[in-house]
């Protein structure tokens, strides 16, 4: 299982498609995409292989920026419904997790009573849950941060906003991931293997870090809103 994630100015599809070939080894059940152009977000993912995931996704699609997703099924089988990307009940948000959100039953009782899921998945609560925030006032980035407060467990997180074309969301808590920076687009992964193909520039993450991510910059936060410096790495592994 792992998360990709392009912002930048070429189209995304298969940058995301390759990357998530280069995860293939970490073993996964399904996959998926999601992208962003003028028209909107466009969803695209399946159960089986990535050549699976290919067959679905729209080649008249152009878009600059994309997350995509293999998941290892913990919460809900495996199944085209239940594979990520997912997302809120508007549609406004859109996200891909690994990882596992130990009290999201919990979260569903307490906070999501009135709201429909669509998926058996643990995931579902998240994205559910930073659009209830937003309904009640927060901007994006405060009500992705009180969700993340929340969350118990484990999570690589990438979120798209379908109001704003500028930005990936990403967290990271006992779940791989990392920021690759490049020369007019940057990427996200769960292992700097998926992105070797567009860059070896590497910024590490740590545990409740959230990141800004756009074409042409990354803020590194803490849960407390604080920004953090973190000096990149060359990534010395052959593509
Ligand atoms: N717990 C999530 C699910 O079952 C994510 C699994 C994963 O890390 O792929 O959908």
């Amino acid at each position: 299982c792992g998360i990709v994630g392009y912002i930048g100015n070429n189209d995304s599809k298969e940058i995301l498609l390759k990357g998530l070939e280069k995860l293939e080894y970490r073993g996964y059940d399904s996959a998926g995409i999601a992208v962003r152009n003028e028209n909107g977000i466009h969803v695209f993912k399946e159960k089986g292989r990535i050549a699976d995931l290919r067959d679905v996704v729209d080649e008249n699609v152009v878009a600059q920026i994309g997350i995509g997703h293999t998941r290892w099924a913990t919460h809900g089988v495996p199944s085209r419904v239940n594979s990520h990307p997912h997302q809120s009940t508007s549609s406004r948000f859109t996200l891909v997790h690994n990882g596992v959100i130990e009290n999201y039953d919990l979260l569903k009782r307490e906070f999501l009573t009135e709201t429909t899921f669509k998926s058996e998945t643990d995931t579902e609560v998240i994205v559910q849950l930073i659009e209830l925030f937003v309904k009640e006032g927060l901007e994006v980035l405060e009500a992705f941060r009180k969700t993340l407060t929340l969350l118990h467990g484990s999570y690589a997180i990438a979120l798209l906003d379908a109001e704003d074309s500028e930005t990936i969301y990403v967290a990271k808590n006992k779940s791989p991931l990392l920021v690759g920076l490049g020369n007019g687009f940057n990427v996200v992964a769960s292992d700097a293997m998926a992105m070797l193909q567009v860059t070896d520039k590497y910024v590490e993450l740590m545990d409740k870090e959230i990141v800004i991510v756009t074409m042409n910059s990354v803020t590194i936060q803490n849960l407390s809103g604080e920004t953090i410096d973190r000096e990149h790495y060359i990534a010395e592994l052959d593509a």
